[in-house]
């Protein structure tokens, strides 16, 4: 079977924030201009029909999406300055802000509310809805919309410049075989492509790697977010009412922090973030989701309630001094997967929509010019840089570079950066910069004496009420992908699983996977264990890709329509 060429003029891949807002923005920019030079009150040439594709692997546009999230509309309104009146999606306008210091037992409230956490005038947001409703702007737009359309290689010429993008392929079985099912991926050609593909990006991996558009940029640095929604017996947390905690269950050296987000109709959103630069090869980010909800404050809120939904994913926390370079031949980077999120304020919404329109604004540019080189799209940096992206970014380099230092240096780090106009001491600290898999210590550095996982959570108990083990929160992702396909988790080397990686850090993929993907199991009965991936499970939060100690494992885009159901995340 032939593979099939389709050509396009710009191609945006992952259906996020950032590309949904960059595709909408260019499709409105190319109308305006072409209608003000149809009626003579602009110069040049009309652009015609220009192709603006979005390919998306979830099975929709926002089945993959997740986030906490609490929206800063300053973008949004940016893109459609009636978005409330036009309907977007919003759970509820901030009402009322917390922020609380947990002891095991207690919760301390802050007389004062840290000003990078007051939320008056932002959105309470499922991001997955709302990026379902960005997507039928850009459809009403012209925009083509490809859901199940996973982006599996980037396209080059001869001389390094992207060209389009290849997608997976469908109907190839797991010894790698065709089915009778088989499709060849589709080669989308395209002046410009746009990769929006949120965290560690697996297409961006490989850009970066062979453009070196990581050089002189720190390594990124993640967290990740693990999340439930549950329903309340009655109205005892309100929709608008925002809570962010610090304290337990992480410990002081380990970056951590909760939050509970009141939406409509006794619905509340709480999660976990982990940084993913600790330093305990048994930390379980998961466990440590389930042990936040057994706070005494948690724990009663909970009380009666039930669980809906469960979602993971990881959070590129690096900011500024990660951000790669944003541009090359062909191509672009916005949104997560160029690190635009503010990880102080633990918000990149509105910097992932901002980073799509200037995007869509140097592609329009480039259209006029008929350039698409880097000299010509290197204009979406300085666009960026221009723009109030980067004073907020800025302000807050050096907040996650802190916390390596534990959580009490961390915020006097991030006080100091008040005084410092975002300086604190991060910049005399530069040199301990690393990928968080770095930090983690061996277990005997740790001083542990085996692997055994009661170590670190000797009374954890998944009592199916308050607490769910990883396999039960699966379920409530609604994951799916069919089973006869290959592994799309490619670990190079599995000897080191049962040898080394065993013995140095007791197979920490077992724990850091929040969705029970990695297990060591017996092999052969000679008291050697090898890895099982239940690739089924996976989430898609690339959690493995960033944390492995190794950095053996590859992320790759499964059979488009594969991974969660994300419903109201
Ligand atoms: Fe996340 Fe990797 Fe586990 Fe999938 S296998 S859920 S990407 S950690």
């Amino acid at each position: 079977m032939e593979r099939e060429s389709l050509e396009m003029d710009v191609v945006f891949v992952g259906a996020g924030p950032a590309n949904l807002s960059g595709a909408l923005h260019l499709a409105r920019l190319v109308a305006v201009h072409d209608e003000a030079v149809a009626r003579g009150e602009r110069a040049g040439e009309p652009l015609g029909e220009v192709q603006i594709a979005v390919i998306e692997k979830g099975a929709a546009v926002g089945s993959h999406i997740l986030s906490g999230a609490v929206m800063d509309p300053r973008a949004l309104k940016e893109l459609i300055p009636d978005f409330v009146e036009q309907g977007a999606p919003l759970e509820s306008p901030v009402k009322e802000d917390f922020f609380l210091y947990l002891t095991e037992k207690r919760a301390i409230r802050s007389p004062i509310m840290p000003p990078p956490l007051r939320n008056h005038g932002y959105y309470i947001v499922s991001l997955n809805k709302l990026t379902a409703w960005l997507g039928e702007q850009c459809e009403a737009a012209g925009v083509n919309i490809f859901p199940e359309f996973p982006g599996a290689e980037m396209l080059y010429d001869k001389k390094d410049a992207v060209v389009g993008v290849r997608t997976g392929d469908k109907g190839i079985n797991k010894e790698g075989k065709r089915r009778a099912n088989f499709e060849p991926g589709v080669d989308l050609l395209a002046k410009v492509t746009v990769l929006g593909e949120g965290p560690r990006g697996s297409l961006t991996k490989q850009l970066s790697q062979r453009l070196n558009l990581n050089d002189g940029r720190e390594p990124q640095v993640y967290s990740l977010g693990v999340k439930e929604l549950w329903e309340l017996s009655d109205e005892r947390y309100p929709a608008g009412r925002v809570t962010h905690t610090l304290g337990y269950p992480s410990d002081a050296r380990t970056y951590g922090g909760g939050w509970i987000y009141g939406l409509q109709n006794r619905i509340v959103n709480i999660g976990y973030v982990t940084g993913l630069d600790y330093h305990d090869p048994l930390l379980d980010p998961h466990s440590e989701f389930q042990r936040f909800k057994q706070h005494p404050l948690v724990a009663q809120l909970l009380e009666g309630g039930k669980l809906l939904r469960y979602g993971a994913k990881a959070i590129a926390a690096g900011g500024f001094h990660a951000m790669p370079q944003l541009y090359a031949d062909g191509v672009l980077l916005v949104g997560d997967c160029a690190g635009f999120l503010n990880s102080q304020r633990l918000k990149g919404i509105h910097t992932a929509i901002k980073s799509g329109m200037l995007a869509a604004e140097t592609i329009f540019e480039a259209l006029l010019a008929k350039d698409f080189s880097a000299k010509q799209l290197r204009r979406y940096e300085k666009l960026v840089r221009d723009s109030w992206i980067m004073p907020e970014l800025r302000k807050v380099r050096n907040f996650h570079a802190g916390f390596r230092h534990g959580r009490w240096l961390g915020m006097a780090n991030a006080g100091l950066q008040f005084l410092t106009g975002g300086r604190a001491w991060g910049l005399f600290d530069r040199a301990g910069a690393e990928a968080g898999h770095g930090a983690m210590k061996k277990l005997w550095e740790f001083g542990y004496k085996s692997a055994a996982i009661e170590q670190r959570y000797p009374n954890l108990k998944f009592d199916g009420k308050l607490t769910f083990n990883k396999l039960t929160d699966v379920y409530h992702a609604s994951v799916g992908h069919d089973e006869d396909q290959p592994v799309h988790l490619h670990v190079l080397d599995t000897e080191i699983c049962s040898t080394r990686c065993a013995e140095e850090y007791g197979n920490p993929c077992q724990r850091f996977c929040p969705a029970a993907v990695y297990e060591m199991v017996e092999d052969g009965g000679n008291g050697r264990q090898k890895l099982q991936i239940n690739f089924s499970n996976c989430v898609h939060c690339k959690t493995c890709d960033i944390m492995d100690p190794y950095q053996i494992i590859n992320w790759v885009t499964p059979e488009g329509g594969g991974g969660p159901e994300y419903k109201n995340m």
